[in-house]
């Protein structure tokens, strides 16, 4: 598709953020290079045989964070890309973190439970001796889940010999998980949405959504924002995509793909009389994931995968505002097409920060051995998600820039004075 690879293109922002910056040569140098790359293969007992990865890039803010990815394109430049924008996403929301990323070359869809398990635990073998509660702290990312958080901790304090629940964030409820992780990615983007068109004087139920990929960021984005009385018209996952613009309720969307396998089954599955009509909806027209990104709607919000939008199908685009939650969804040619249509962007790393933000609760949690309700949660992610919006909108409206490089700009100045303070630059 003629798109650069992603960890070039947060060498681009860093480069141009630095530039607004005045940084020297030896701290854009630092901000461009991880401090650590771990990689191994892991074996499992079927004898098949997977890259596995943990990048950490920065840490002068706090541990490495991020999560675990789970997929075939999973490779060390994805990796490495994904922990950049980590250390880039904590200092956004200004959560005591730094950036870290992993993953596993593998597609989970064609394992057994048995064999995503034994990759769970054989990641964990690998990197044990550099991850912990105060070192570095992987949680789930595409693909990866709960109950594969379950596997990696079980085996982490196998290893350990003592309970380290805050070694790993995103677990079960019953593991020492957060009251409002599993939707936390979603909200915190609402948050922000909402947010926004209050300011320009918008109501939701005057705004439909397309949202890409029902996973658990698209799913839950559609549902909250149903709740709230926008229009869902145009949902998809990895098989494809319906529309009608009448809306749609996800709920039945999610309940009729986990009987099916997928939201298209679950519409052929109604058409041929196999559930009733409550178990999907309305009466939608089944599209394709590239038809999605393109349809007639107010709000466009990627929650799947990253390189989504391009120089290739930007122009064609006709939200008038872009969610990206999904990690990397559009490339640098795309933004600058957007900023020429006057589409709003709210950045990934701004809008997807509700997961990691969470995730940091969780870890505070499991440290304190002492857990809140899901109020306390939302109460607090609703004000680190506002208060870091707030300070990106003045500041790009001061500048004159992109909310995503008012984003960036102002998390590598607090990364840039993390490493000063401690003596590294
Ligand atoms: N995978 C999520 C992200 O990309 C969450 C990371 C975390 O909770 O550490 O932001």
């Amino acid at each position: 598709m003629g798109t650069k690879a992603p960890f070039e293109n947060y060498l681009e922002i860093v480069s141009e953020s630095a530039k607004i910056l005045d940084l020297s040569d030896t701290v854009i140098e630092k901000l461009k290079t991880p401090n650590k790359i771990h990689e191994y293969e892991i074996k499992i007992s079927t004898g098949k045989t997977f890259n596995a990865y943990r990048v950490q890039f920065n840490n002068a803010r706090g541990p490495y964070k991020g999560g675990i990815r789970f997929h075939p394109e999973a490779d060390i430049e994805e990796v490495k890309a994904l922990a950049a924008l980590m250390a880039i996403k904590c200092a956004v929301v200004n959560i005591p973190l730094g950036g870290g990323k992993g993953g596993v070359q593998c597609n989970p869809k064609e394992l057994t439970q048995d064999e995503i398990q034994e990759v769970s635990r054989a990641w964990i073998q690998k990197m044990e001796a550099f991850i912990g509660p105060r070192q570095d702290i992987p949680a789930p990312d595409v693909y990866t889940n709960p109950q594969i958080m379950g596997y990696m901790l079980d085996e982490y304090e196998k290893i350990k010999g003592k309970s380290l629940p805050g070694v790993i964030t995103g677990k079960p409820l019953e593991l020492g998980g957060s009251a409002g992780r599993g939707a936390a990615t979603a909200q915190g983007g609402v948050y922000i949405l909402l947010d926004y068109i209050e300011k320009i004087g918008k109501k939701p139920e005057d705004l439909t959504v397309a949202v890409q990929g029902f996973g658990n960021a698209g799913y839950h984005a559609a549902q909250i924002l149903h709740s709230h009385g926008f229009k869902i018209i145009a949902v998809s996952d990895s098989k494809g995509g319906i529309y009608d613009k009448k809306g749609m309720n996800p709920e039945n969307i999610f309940a009729g793909k986990k009987q099916f396998g997928s939201i298209q089954a679950a519409l052929q599955a109604k058409l041929d009389g196999k559930i009733c009509a409550e178990s999907t909806c309305c009466n939608p027209e089944v599209i394709t994931n590239a038809e999605l990104l393109e349809i007639e709607c107010d709000i466009l919000i990627p929650s799947a995968l990253d390189g989504v939008l391009t120089v290739e199908n930007a122009e064609n685009v006709k939200a008038s505002i872009i969610l990206e939650l999904a990690n990397g969804p559009l490339t640098p040619e795309a933004d600058t097409i957007f900023e020429k249509n006057n589409i709003v962007v709210i950045p990934d790393v701004l809008a997807n920060a509700g997961g990691v933000t969470v995730s940091y609760f969780e870890l505070v949690q499991n440290i304190q051995n002492f857990y809140w309700t899901e109020s306390e949660v939302q109460v607090r992610l609703k004000k680190i998600m506002l208060d870091a919006f707030s300070d990106i909108l003045a500041f790009s409206e001061e500048k004159n820039i992109t909310l995503r490089k008012a984003a960036f700009v102002l998390a590598v100045q607090r990364i840039v004075r993390a490493m000063e303070l401690r003596g590294q630059i």
